[in-house]
């Protein structure tokens, strides 16, 4: 959990400006809805933003993360902290009821009141009807962050009468620096920044080996294409283990076309950063081998595969005509696109 607004700046700048500047000048929204894609801080955020409006001992509009409100924001344990987490498809009345009884028993405490709700596009009508009448109880202290990756999902009256905050997908370098900070190795962490926005997943990704083993198969299937007595598609065969779901599918697919943009960077100098800096000698051999045309037209074939792979196709078969393509091109010059997948 965030410390300070200064820790979120690195992910969130333009969120952290107008939530400091609401809470400064004492105009903070009674409503917000924190809008944006998957990893991009907003429960993080949500949480320091109510731990702020809890501590007792404010520093510079910051938490002091030692009082007895920060320990139990920092633990969940703020009776007046409500974080919900739908766990089906919709956020249903009695989960909304059972919260506003919370709500009215004595029990509370003196001071705001904090909801955070994850997903609120899964509430659904009658839910949302409740929760906003509690919004508009007058001199309650009842503050609502509502939390979604599908804005347009969220009901009218909902977007209505709350303000709200975009998040923006988190820059790549940000990524690759926080990996870093993690211990991982520098390379992977550039390829894992290059393949997800998603600081959360990035950190999953990095953590899981078999992930690490799809990017050694990748850089096999490279460097086969400069032997002629090694098959990249013996090579994908034996590996058949490694890409045997979806996620590391579309990973590998994602690793494919990083590396295969590394070679057109490389062939046509330009100055974009290489994503598998360890591997500029194979770049520059193949680079060299091929024509311009035959980079892209690769590389475009790749691209087809990933709106493919959304269908129900049989993947080996894909990729084994994929590296089919790749060896006509890179081993043997006789590159002609195969697109009967
Ligand atoms: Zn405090």
């Amino acid at each position: 959990m965030f410390k300070d607004w200064e820790e979120v700046k690195k992910y969130q700048v333009d969120v952290v400006r107008i939530l400091t500047n609401s809470m400064k000048l004492n105009r903070v929204s009674h409503a917000y809805i924190f809008e944006g894609p998957n990893g991009t801080k907003k429960e993080d955020t949500a949480l320091l933003f109510a731990k702020t409006l809890f501590c007792q001992k404010q520093i510079n509009g910051n938490p002091c993360n030692e009082c007895h409100n920060c320990r139990r924001v920092d633990n969940l344990t703020h009776p007046n902290l409500f974080y919900i987490k739908p766990t089906g498809k919709v956020i249903k009345k009695e989960v909304v009821t059972d919260l506003i009884k919370e709500f009215s028993k004595a029990s509370l405490e003196i001071g705001p009141r904090v909801y955070i709700v994850v997903d609120a596009d899964k509430f659904n009508q009658s839910s949302a009807n409740t929760l906003l009448k509690t919004m508009e109880e007058p001199g309650q202290e009842i503050y609502q962050v509502l939390i979604t990756e599908n804005y347009n999902g969220l009901l009218s009256t909902i977007i209505s009468r709350a303000e709200t905050i975009h998040f923006k997908p988190i820059d790549r370098l940000v990524i690759k620096e926080y990996l870093c900070q993690l211990a991982v190795d520098e390379t992977l962490a550039n390829i894992i920044s290059q393949y997800t926005a998603d600081i959360e997943a990035a950190e999953q990704i990095s953590r899981n080996k078999e992930m690490e083993e799809v990017i050694l198969l990748v850089t096999e299937i490279y460097a086969s294409m400069l032997l002629k007595d090694r098959s990249s598609i013996i090579s994908f065969y034996q590996a058949n283990n490694i890409v045997n779901n979806l996620e590391k599918t579309d990973f590998f697919l994602s690793l494919l076309i990083l590396f295969q943009k590394d070679i057109l960077n490389t062939k046509i100098n330009s100055n974009q950063e290489l994503v598998f800096v360890n591997e500029k000698e194979i770049m520059n051999r193949l680079a060299k081998k091929v024509d311009v045309i035959i980079i892209k037209d690769i590389l475009d074939e790749m691209l087809n595969l990933v709106n493919k792979l959304k269908y129900n196709i049989n993947t080996t078969l894909a990729f084994n005509k994929l590296l089919m393509s790749m060896e006509r091109g890179y081993k043997y010059a006789t590159y002609s696109r195969s697109d009967s997948i």
